[in-house]
């Protein structure tokens, strides 16, 4: 301790580093500040040697990347919190032939190439992509559905969070909303009752981020494709998720995929880009040319168009599916480690950590899928477990890279299922450092 701060001079000096990476003129300016708070602090101040620890801290936050990739320990696979899916690591640096036809060195179609994907992985007559699932909703509600009205049952009304809520939607794109049935049961009497002149469509919507159980009901998907039909209005399903092939094998229920909602005659189905599609985000519609041919006319869809990079993304994705390599999709090679593979890694990591002093256990858990995709169930999984201490936690997620993990039943659980097995060295460093930090 002592009455006088160090030099500024003497503390640039000591930050070579920092002043490379970003520059004197913001070092200077972060020192001064430190100094400031310091002084307003009162009492005295402390050590050179502590200052210039303190702002080096302050000086690595500051050359983070903007948006740091993280090691996601949550056991959730699909973090909204988290980007979601894990991105494919697809590059697209410089220009690329977007709306351009290299053969005739023409003007391109941006969708073409990712419709043609679509199409032929959902054999399906049509598909067209914008920014994200909500606009996609927005979107076909506001080429069919304006002034009209659209049926909807009360046990589908959705809120799934950042401000998604089914009756705004349906508001802000002028769209009539007439709810049917109860919260808990809707017949398919409730539908035929609710049809006029005036009907646009049936919108079936995904229960998503929530279950019900006990005396429930509900149409299912064929009866309502043909009661629609029958009646002449559209049969639109809000699937959400894009779930798209069978989960039992992964230890999950039977969830309807997209495939099986078209062939049970759905016009059109939409989904997001980044659930179980794992890929970027984007709104993706599938369905009946017929169906889609109004949206692409609509001036909305202009201000709804995807990002190159996602499109890039979404491309790639596809192509995986294409070509029967679901694998080679993150998502998909986070799922498929089971529980035998997560427990020896848990082993091990535990193993190692102990060896260096941390009082680490391997537990089983249960992971989530997450996104609201597969509400109420579980996913066996094994974690690394260690006492509960927020400071580690903190220390863990200002780590480099950062580590997020979860809080449960008084321990600070490293679940697996969401960490790829390349990452578990790294993984270790990084526990190892955070409790030796905290811990001293
Ligand atoms: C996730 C979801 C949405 C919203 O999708 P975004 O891609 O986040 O806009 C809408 N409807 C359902 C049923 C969903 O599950």
């Amino acid at each position: 301790m002592s009455g006088h701060p160090p030099a500024v001079h003497r503390l640039l000096a000591a930050l070579g580093d920092a002043v490379f990476r970003l520059g004197r003129e913001t070092v200077k300016g972060v020192i001064r500040d430190h100094l400031a708070q310091l002084r307003a602090a009162g009492g005295p101040f402390p050590e050179a040697s502590e200052i210039i620890g303190q702002l080096k801290a302050k000086l690595a936050a500051m050359a983070r990347p903007s948006y740091p990739p993280v090691i996601n320990a949550t056991g959730v696979l699909i973090h909204t919190n988290l980007g979601r899916s894990p991105r494919l690591p697809v590059e697209a640096p410089g220009y690329l032939a977007l709306e351009f036809d290299l053969e005739s060195g023409e003007r391109g179609e941006r969708l073409a190439p990712v419709r043609e994907k679509l199409c032929r992985y959902f054999g399906t007559e049509d598909a067209l992509v914008v920014t994200n699932n909500a606009a996609a909703l927005l979107l076909l509600l506001a080429a069919h559905a304006r002034g009209r009205q659209v049926i909807v049952s009360r046990g589908e009304l959705i809120e799934i969070g950042g401000s998604f809520r089914l009756p705004e939607i349906m508001a802000e794109a002028g769209a009539r909303l007439v709810e049917v049935g109860c919260t808990n049961r809707t017949h398919i009497a409730d539908y035929r009752k609710a049809l006029s002149p005036e009907t646009a469509a049936i919108l079936q919507v995904h229960r998503s981020n929530f279950a019900m159980t006990g005396f429930v009901a509900t149409p299912d998907t064929a009866s309502l494709a043909q009661l629609a039909h029958e009646a002449g209005v559209g049969f639109w399903v809000d699937q959400g998720s894009g779930c798209h092939v069978d989960l039992r094998p992964y230890g999950l229920k039977d969830e309807p995929t997209v495939q099986e909602l078209l062939a049970a005659g759905a016009d059109v189905v939409l989904f997001s880009g980044d659930k179980l599609l794992g890929g970027p985000q984007a709104g993706i519609l599938v369905g009946r040319k017929q169906a889609l041919a109004p949206l692409r006319q609509h001036p909305l869809r202009r201000a709804l168009r995807p990002d190159k990079s996602a499109l890039v993304a979404l491309a790639a994705t596809l192509d995986c599916y294409l070509s029967g390599d679901i694998q080679r999709v993150p998502l998909y090679r986070l799922l498929a480690q089971g529980e035998a593979q997560l427990k020896e890694r848990a082993q091990r990591l535990a193993r190692q950590l102990q060896a260096a002093g941390v009082p680490a256990s391997a537990v089983p858990t249960q992971a989530v899928l997450g996104g609201g995709t597969t509400p109420g169930q579980g996913l066996a999984s094994w974690a690394v477990a260690l006492p509960e201490a927020p400071a580690v936690a903190r220390a863990l997620r200002l780590g480099e890279p950062p580590v997020v993990c979860r809080q449960e039943q008084g321990k600070l659980l490293l679940d697996l299922k969401a960490v790829f097995p390349e990452q578990d060295g790294t993984l270790a460093v990084a526990v190892r450092r955070a409790w030796a930090y905290e811990s001293t």
